[in-house]
């Protein structure tokens, strides 16, 4: 069946550096009229979507749309979701921000317009009285008063209208960049989070070890980093399904996240490896505090969805180690990751780190 939207997602050039505005704006357009026209949630990840539709850079998107179009006439928030993560990579959400960025300037040069021809009208204005003023002797002399009066009033009538648009028009852009704002930093937000565990994602937790491994450096503040890894997760996958094995991939995430505060941080490292930066920890309550999640991960339950049956004694290993003057963020992951196979040849289930 030919999907209804096709003829919408015409190829169109990709922005450079904001020198074919126009045609960014016609897709963010046609982006918006897609959500409303289709009734899909007016989120962030729905726009970056039908934006990447509209673009039409990528096939993939355009097929997928299509599908999920022609199949339930619309796309659901489960098609949305799934395209997103699957297709709509770091690039689409630089993209996405690129284009609210150049919509956020966009707005704020029609502030700038706005108040250019407010300033304008005042002195439009301004030399009406001017010419008033000037008239104002002749006029009486002559007996034109009455008429020079209601030219006056005639243009304060015209300038009262006016700003009162201009009001309008500033209070528009005001909220238009506002809502801009909103997206951007929702955008920005979904870009550093891991979709399936809504922790940290790989970027965000790179970013931040950077920051933590210099200001460490810098004010000889306690530094901790581990890297964890759970046992024969392959055979969780074979034995209960993919389904099954992400569901105890977000139980991974709810116990490290249960257990951390305040400046801690536990991303997704990769696929079944998650990261922890335990800034101002040294490496003894460090290690006590990944033996007491490594505990409560290996005695919680995963619901096996659909049954009434859960998934128990799933376990994972360790590696921790300890930032020391010269280290870069590189030296401790290795390190962390040294100690992490030392987990693992010694048999899983714990933790391990230098002098541990
Ligand atoms: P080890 O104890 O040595 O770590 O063994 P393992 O089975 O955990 O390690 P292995 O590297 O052999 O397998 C990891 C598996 O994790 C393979 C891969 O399919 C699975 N995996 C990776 N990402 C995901 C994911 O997002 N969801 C699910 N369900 N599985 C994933
Ligand atoms: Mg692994
Ligand atoms: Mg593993």
């Amino acid at each position: 069946m030919q999907a209804v939207a096709t003829a919408e997602a015409k190829p169109s050039a990709a922005p450079s550096n904001g020198s074919d505005l126009k045609q960014v704006f016609r897709n963010a357009q046609k982006a918006f009229d897609l959500i409303q026209k289709y009734r899909t949630p007016p989120e962030p990840k729905t726009y970056a979507v039908w934006y990447a539709y509209v673009n039409a850079t990528d096939k993939r998107v355009v097929d997928r749309v299509d599908s999920a179009i022609a199949q339930n006439g619309t796309l659901t928030p489960y098609d949305i979701s799934a395209i997103f993560r699957e297709l709509l990579t770091e690039e689409t959400g630089a993209s996405a921000r690129h284009t609210i960025g150049l919509a956020i300037e966009k707005e704020i040069d029609e502030v700038m317009k706005i108040i250019q021809q407010g300033v304008q009208n005042s002195d439009d204005f301004g030399a009406c009285l001017d010419k008033a003023n000037e008239e104002l002797p002749g006029a009486a002399s002559s007996g034109n008063i009455a008429s020079l009066l209601s030219t006056l009033m005639e243009d304060n009538k015209r300038m009262a209208a006016t700003t009162r648009e201009l009001n309008q028009g500033l209070m528009d852009s005001q909220k238009q960049i506002a809502t801009l704002n909103q997206e951007l930093e929702e955008v920005q937000t979904q870009c550093m989070r891991d979709p399936l565990t809504a922790i940290a994602n790989r970027r965000a937790f790179d970013e931040r070890l950077e920051r933590e491994v210099r200001a460490a450096a810098e004010t000889g503040e306690k530094l901790c980093l581990a890297l964890a890894d759970i046992d024969h997760f392959k055979a969780v996958n074979d034995t209960y399904g993919h389904q099954v094995g992400d569901a105890v991939l977000q139980q991974f995430a709810a116990v490290v996240t249960q257990n951390i505060k305040g400046q801690d941080m536990v991303a997704r490292y990769g696929g079944e490896e998650f990261a922890v930066i335990l800034p101002e920890t040294d490496l003894f309550s460090a290690y006590n505090l990944l033996v007491k999640i490594k505990y409560n991960f290996k005695s919680s339950e995963t619901p096996i969805e659909g049954t009434l049956k859960t998934i128990k004694d799933v376990t994972a290993s360790f590696g921790l180690v300890r930032f020391e003057p010269g280290m870069t963020p590189r030296d401790m992951i290795e390190q962390a990751d040294h100690f992490l196979y030392e987990a693992k040849n010694a048999g899983r289930d714990r933790v391990k780190a230098k002098g541990f």
